[in-house]
């Protein structure tokens, strides 16, 4: 009896689920397939820099050696919350700190920011949370964006990103002229926590990396639920309901996959990001066979311009990676043969030390959502105007001559546009601030009849939203853009 009590606390003493990230170097290109094959934890992976990191049980780090003859065991924190930070997630946002800060952010800005709502239940009944921010300023259609974190339950980087950006975009209403143009013009919507139950298993005592949801024998992948190419091949996701990329049994089965994908149904989002960690990556659509969608050139153009900054690799997730995803959100929530139009959907992989790795560096966490943040102001700056405000501002105001959309959008050191003349004659250029002033003016030019590239001078202007005039022959016609710094 006395002996078998004494085995259950030890048993109890060690934590079942304590693992270390065990960094993997001089990978060829197989090694990925070989450690999929063997049920192995890929926590990130770098195919340019030839290395990927595994999550490994504590006492079996040393099974690392059997893919590669140089292996580094990451620091502990990277993978695991310490003793002190388990139970508030250190300098991440636990539940209840997430509860707490969006009902305050709300409250404090309610003209600005709804009342959170539940979008479905988990595996375990706990309410999905969604808050939709937007101003009372602006036309009846406002197009929507999204922006999910925590599909995988070891990833509170990418919440911390959301938010940030909430944050900022409150805070910053009214002064800021891009915060100011997002809210007036657009409907964003943040999923903080898709997968609820599991987070709160990895911010308490005895977790800490579990990746899956709560479904039982062992969890789902989230991010391999969803219904666009679900179950391409088995490279892309397991049908093993043991392997950390387990499928599900059927396309769309998980509860929280479907609560992300009835709100994208309904809200028919225009673009968005789902947040993850980690590597430091901005991926886009198609995961699942690493080919290009209809849209690659203008994902290429828009994934150049989010990382001007923050350099972060873009590509798919085969090219960056070095391994296809099929099932994941991504790819479903571009697609448009479902419940909602294509949609300028792109996954952030944050450039964070493993999981957990600014738990107990509040200043490392600072940054990181600051680099990811220009990437939200861009893309919710950008996909709007791709596929609705744009072509809208862009479009002939008069049969006499228009103009087509500033390129770069946003711009920074320079920026054209195209003028197109029904007949030759002279024309004015004029760019002005949201509140109608000219700040600059360009002299009269004469055009010839058909289109003309003509360069706009943003050089002098502060970071804000723009638009550019054009008047000749008794007609004018007009373009929105952002200068963005
Ligand atoms: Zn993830």
């Amino acid at each position: 009896m006395r002996f078998g009590s004494l085995l259950l606390i030890l048993a109890a003493a060690v934590p079942a689920s304590a693992e270390r990230l065990v960094r993997i170097f001089d990978v060829s290109p197989g090694t990925l397939d070989v450690l999929a094959a063997d049920g192995m934890d890929i926590a990130a992976a770098n195919a340019r820099e030839g290395w990927i990191d595994v999550c490994l049980p504590d006492r079996e780090t040393g099974r690392a050696a059997l893919y590669s003859g140089r292996y580094d065991v990451l620091p502990v924190e990277w993978g695991m919350l310490t003793d002190e930070n388990r139970g508030n997630a250190g300098a991440y946002y636990s539940w209840e700190e997430n509860n707490a800060f969006w009902a305050t952010l709300s409250a404090e800005h309610s003209d600005l920011v709804d009342t959170p709502v539940s979008i479905g239940t988990s595996v375990q009944g706990r309410d999905i949370m969604m808050i939709r921010m937007s101003s009372t300023v602006g036309g009846a259609y406002k197009p929507a964006m999204y922006f999910t974190a925590l599909t995988h339950a070891r990833e509170p980087g990418g919440n911390a990103c959301l938010i940030d950006f909430a944050d900022w975009l409150a805070t910053n209403y009214d002064s800021d002229t891009m915060a100011t143009w997002i809210l007036d013009n657009t409907q964003v919507y943040f999923v903080p926590i898709v997968n609820p139950d599991t987070y709160i298993l990895n911010c308490n005592p005895m977790g800490g990396s579990a990746r899956k949801n709560q479904s039982p024998p062992d969890g789902v992948d989230l991010n391999r639920n969803y219904p666009y190419q679900w179950g391409y091949d088995d490279e892309g996701s397991s049908p093993d309901p043991y392997d950390e990329t387990y499928r599900g049994p059927s396309a769309g089965s998980e509860p929280e996959t479907q609560a992300v994908m009835n709100l994208i149904d309904s809200i028919d989002p225009v673009g968005g990001i789902h947040y993850h960690t980690y590597g430091g990556y901005l991926l886009r659509p198609f995961g699942y066979n690493n080919s290009n969608t209809a849209d690659e050139a203008t994902y290429a153009a828009w994934s150049a311009a989010m990382t001007e900054y923050n350099g972060y690799a873009c590509g798919q997730c085969g090219d960056v990676l070095g391994y296809n995803a099929n099932g994941d959100a991504v790819d479903w929530t571009y697609w448009n043969g479902g419940g909602h139009p294509r949609c300028m959907a792109m996954t952030v992989e944050c450039d964070e030390d493993g999981f957990w790795g600014n738990q107990s560096d509040p200043s490392g966490l600072e940054a990181l959502e600051e680099e990811c943040r220009y990437m939200n102001i861009w893309i919710c700056m950008m996909a709007p105007g791709f596929t609705g405000i744009g072509e809208q501002e862009g479009a002939p105001v008069s049969g006499g001559l228009s103009v087509g959309p500033v390129w770069p959008n946003p711009a920074s050191v320079s920026a054209s546009a195209s003028v197109t003349m029904v007949s030759p004659g002279l024309v004015g250029l004029r760019v002005l601030d949201l509140a109608g002033r000219v700040v600059s003016e360009m002299p009269g030019m004469s055009l010839q009849e058909g289109a003309s590239q003509v360069s706009i001078p943003v050089d002098g202007l502060p970071t804000g939203v723009y638009t550019l005039e054009v008047t000749g022959q008794g007609f004018g016609a007009a373009s929105r853009f952002a200068v963005l710094r």
